[in-house]
């Protein structure tokens, strides 16, 4: 292994990881604060003591990165890598599947323990690994950009302590990650979505999306989207597919190549290859259904697509940290935001403070207090004076809202409300235009409130009716 350099960050955590008297640690830094350089450095510390190191990756993509980087032995199910000389020499290193030795009755010796994306390690089968590497008397460092389960569950039952690197905003106004414009320009097309397992249904929301594919990609071109290296993020592999047919329509009008759709079922080697091309220039967009929600690398994207609404604190955190990371050339992050998820997790880089019980109630009170601007749709703080981005007047009527979906709290800023209010006002329009068609084309009088419930899969109401009639007259 060659020294890593570290940053002054970087090297805080190593020495307070080290510091600490506890068994097992949970490191919490930023997604793109480099949790791998911490943990080779404390690997070359430990087996330059003569200690063993077993670093446990839930993927294949975790486990060969880490495995360029660091070198050692490899476990992975079958897989053997490639000699290869470029690759450093790590005695003393062990890489490993956690989900390979979870099926194994031995596992490799060790004296310190990695467990990379620890928010994962709850569930019982890697929870079994990291226990015994535990009770072995092995030291465990968890390492995590969000410190919840998806299902909110704490991590309190195998770590004991915290260590806390620093905030996404910290390590932007030092210049280590980008810093975010969030734009939130599309409305509640999810409000009649169900609720199923303390999320959005999946397969409703791919029935729901299915009234504003065109209008996602026209709200990432509207706001210059095309011009950077893009990743969508959609509810299922049926929307990821009908996202990409409306990309590459544009990108096709911009002379780019077609957007490329990464699922789980796509191997791996395609995926390296979707990678190293998004990176290199080459692909200018792709859609995932959240496969490359870890672990995939690519600093040069500078455009962060949200398709798929989410109540999940981390997945939104993990989901939009894939464009934090800086970039030759890259001055932000553009967050297109069409799930409403900004406003309802708050801004990305928001300082949050962990606890290993689960972070729910400080991470609700941090909600409160955005709007979205009603020219261009970026998302600030309710205490600015004006839009930040274009210099609007802020929006009036803040009053806030609290709804209970499935007995989670969801808060509703103004800007949300105004979010709703505006969507209803579009599909006003929309209804008074099809009014006025019917008119001249001598459909039947309620033949626009059917095609009004087939694209918003909902009636209009009386008084949505009375507007649209007017606004038709109006206009005619
Ligand atoms: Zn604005």
């Amino acid at each position: 292994m060659s020294a890593p350099v570290l940053r002054p960050y970087q090297l805080d955590l190593v020495s307070k990881v080290e510091a600490s008297a506890s068994r097992s640690v949970l490191m919490v830094s930023a997604t793109g604060s480099g949790k791998t350089t911490v943990y080779e450095a404390l690997a070359r510390r430990e087996t330059a003591r003569g200690g063993r190191v077993v670093i446990l990756a839930d993927r294949e993509e975790l486990v060969r990165q880490a495995h360029d980087r660091i070198g050692g032995t490899v476990i992975m199910g079958s897989y053997r890598p490639t000699p290869d000389v470029a690759r450093p020499e790590a005695p003393g290193v062990t890489i490993a599947s956690v989900a390979t030795l979870a099926r194994r009755s031995e596992a490799p010796d060790a004296t310190l323990v990695f467990c990379d994306e620890a928010h994962l390690y709850a569930a019982s089968s890697f929870r079994r690994v990291a226990e015994a590497y535990r009770g072995s008397g092995a030291k465990l460092v968890g390492g995590t950009a969000t410190p919840a389960r998806l299902d909110g569950q704490g991590l309190g039952l195998l770590f004991d302590e915290v260590v806390q690197g620093p905030s996404a905003e910290e390590l932007i106004r030092d210049g280590w990650l980008v810093p975010v414009d969030h734009r939130a320009p599309s409305g509640p097309w999810w409000e009649s979505v169900k609720l199923s397992g303390g999320d959005f249904d999946t397969a409703g929301l791919e029935a729901a999306s299915s009234a504003v594919l065109r209008d996602v990609a026209g709200r990432w071109q509207d706001l210059g989207g095309e011009s950077r290296p893009t990743l969508v993020f959609a509810a299922t592999k049926a929307h990821a597919a009908k996202l990409a047919d409306e990309f590459s329509a544009l990108l096709f009008l911009h002379g780019l190549p077609p957007a490329e759709v990464v699922t789980d079922d796509t191997p791996a080697a395609v995926r390296r290859s979707v990678r190293d091309r998004i990176q290199s220039g080459a692909l200018r967009c792709v859609v995932t259904v959240g496969v490359l929600g870890t672990g995939f690398d690519a600093p040069a994207i500078s455009c962060i697509v949200m398709a798929r609404p989410t109540l999940s604190w981390a997945l939104y955190l993990q989901q939009g940290g894939r464009g934090l990371r800086t970039a030759p050339g890259k001055t932000d992050l553009l967050l297109v935001d069409c799930a409403g998820n900004s406003l309802r997790h708050g801004l990305l880089t928001k300082p949050f403070e962990v606890n290993l019980e689960g972070l729910t109630r400080k991470h609700r009170r941090a909600v409160a207090g955005l709007t979205t601007c009603r020219r261009c749709f970026r998302v600030y703080e309710w205490t600015l004076p004006a839009c930040p981005a274009c210099g609007a007047a802020k929006p009036r009527g803040a009053e806030r809202k609290v709804r209970e979906v499935d007995g989670q709290l969801i808060e509703l800023t103004g800007a949300q409300q105004w979010a709703e209010r505006a969507a209803a006002g579009a599909q006003v329009r929309k209804l008074a235009a099809w009014i006025r068609e019917g008119e001249e084309k001598g459909w039947k009088p309620a033949a626009p409130m059917a095609r009004f419930r087939g694209t918003f899969s909902r009636w209009a109401t009386r008084d949505e009716i009375e507007q649209a009639k007017r606004l038709a007259r109006a206009s005619a």
